[in-house]
C-alpha cells in the first residue's frame, strides 16, 4: 500500500509540475512519519523514499537511531529552545524555527557538534494566534539576525496555512509566502538566493502548493494512511 501510495504522489507530483510548467526535479516529497513506526518507514526505504519528516523529538529519536542507511531527516514539529541540542543533532534540516532565540540555541549547539545546520524559517502566512511561526511582517528582520549566526544556513521559508477542506482555499497563503520568498531573496537574505527552498503543501492541498512554487511538500497521510493523533497535535503545530 505504501508502494501504490507513493507512486501514486510522484505521478501527481510529476504531472502537477508539468501542467504548470515547473521541473518535477525541484520538488522534493518529505515523508511525514510521525505517529508511523519503523517497519512502514523501512516499506518506504524500500521504495527508495529517503527524506523524512518528524514533529516530536522523543518519538523521532527513537527511529532515526534506529536506521542506518542514508536518510535525511527534517524536523517539522513545534521548536522548543530547551531541546535545542537533541533537534540539532539528529535532524539535517530544521523547518521551525521562528524566533531569535531558538535560532540562537541550535547554532550554539550546531557550534559544538561542528556541524553546518541547515534550516528554514517558519512563517505565520495566516496569522493565526494559536500557531507557531514568524508573522510575514516580521520576518525579514529575523532572517537579518539569523545572518548574525555562524553554523545556520537559512535555505527558504515553511508554512502551514489555516485548515480548510478545500485546498483551493490554502492557495492565497502559498502565494503570500512565494511572494515573501521573493522579496527577501532580493535582498540576498538566503544560504542560496537563485535556489530558495519553499516547504508548502500537505495531503490535502501539496497540487495547489506546487502551482504556487513548493519544492518541499510534506505529506503523511496519502502515503502512510491514517494515524492516531499525538497528544501534542490538539496544541496546534
Ligand atoms: C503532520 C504534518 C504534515 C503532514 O500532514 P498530512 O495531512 O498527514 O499530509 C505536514 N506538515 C506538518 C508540519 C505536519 O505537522
Amino acid at each position: 500500500m505504501i508502494r501504490d501510495n507513493l507512486t501514486q504522489i510522484f505521478d501527481t507530483v510529476i504531472q502537477t509540475a508539468i501542467n504548470c510548467g515547473r521541473n518535477p526535479q525541484e520538488i522534493k516529497l518529505v515523508a511525514v512519519s510521525k505517529g508511523m513506526g519503523v517497519d512502514q518507514i523501512g516499506q518506504a526505504i524500500d521504495c527508495g523514499q529517503t527524506l523524512f519528516g518528524e514533529n516530536y523529538l522523543q518519538e523521532a529519536s527513537e527511529k532515526i537511531r534506529h536506521f542506518s542507511q542514508k536518510i535525511s531527516w527534517h524536523f517539522i514539529g513545534h521548536l522548543q529552545s530547551n531541546k535545542a541540542r537533541l533537534t540539532a543533532e539528529l535532524f539535517d534540516v530544521v523547518e521551525t524555527v521562528d524566533s531569535l532565540k531558538v535560532a540562537q540555541a541550535l547554532d550554539k549547539h550546531a557550534k559544538s557538534l561542528n556541524k553546518d545546520l541547515s534550516i528554514l524559517v517558519q512563517v505565520n502566512t495566516g496569522k493565526e494566534k494559536q500557531k507557531s511561526g514568524v508573522l510575514p511582517e516580521e520576518t525579514e528582520q529575523l532572517l537579518r539576525q539569523i545572518a548574525q549566526t555562524t553554523n545556520l544556513r537559512i535555505l527558504g521559508l515553511m508554512t502551514i496555512p489555516p485548515y480548510f477542506s478545500d485546498p483551493e482555499k490554502s492557495r492565497p497563503y502559498f502565494k503570500a509566502l512565494k511572494n515573501l520568498a521573493d522579496r527577501l531573496s532580493a535582498q540576498q537574505l538566503f544560504m542560496d538566493n537563485n535556489q530558495i527552498e519553499l516547504s508548502m503543501g500537505m495531503s490535502g492541498d501539496y497540487q495547489v502548493a506546487i502551482e504556487e512554487g513548493a519544492t518541499i511538500i510534506r505529506v503523511g497521510t496519502a502515503l502512510f494512511g491514517n494515524r492516531i493523533p499525538h497528544a501534542l497535535d490538539q496544541q496546534g503545530a
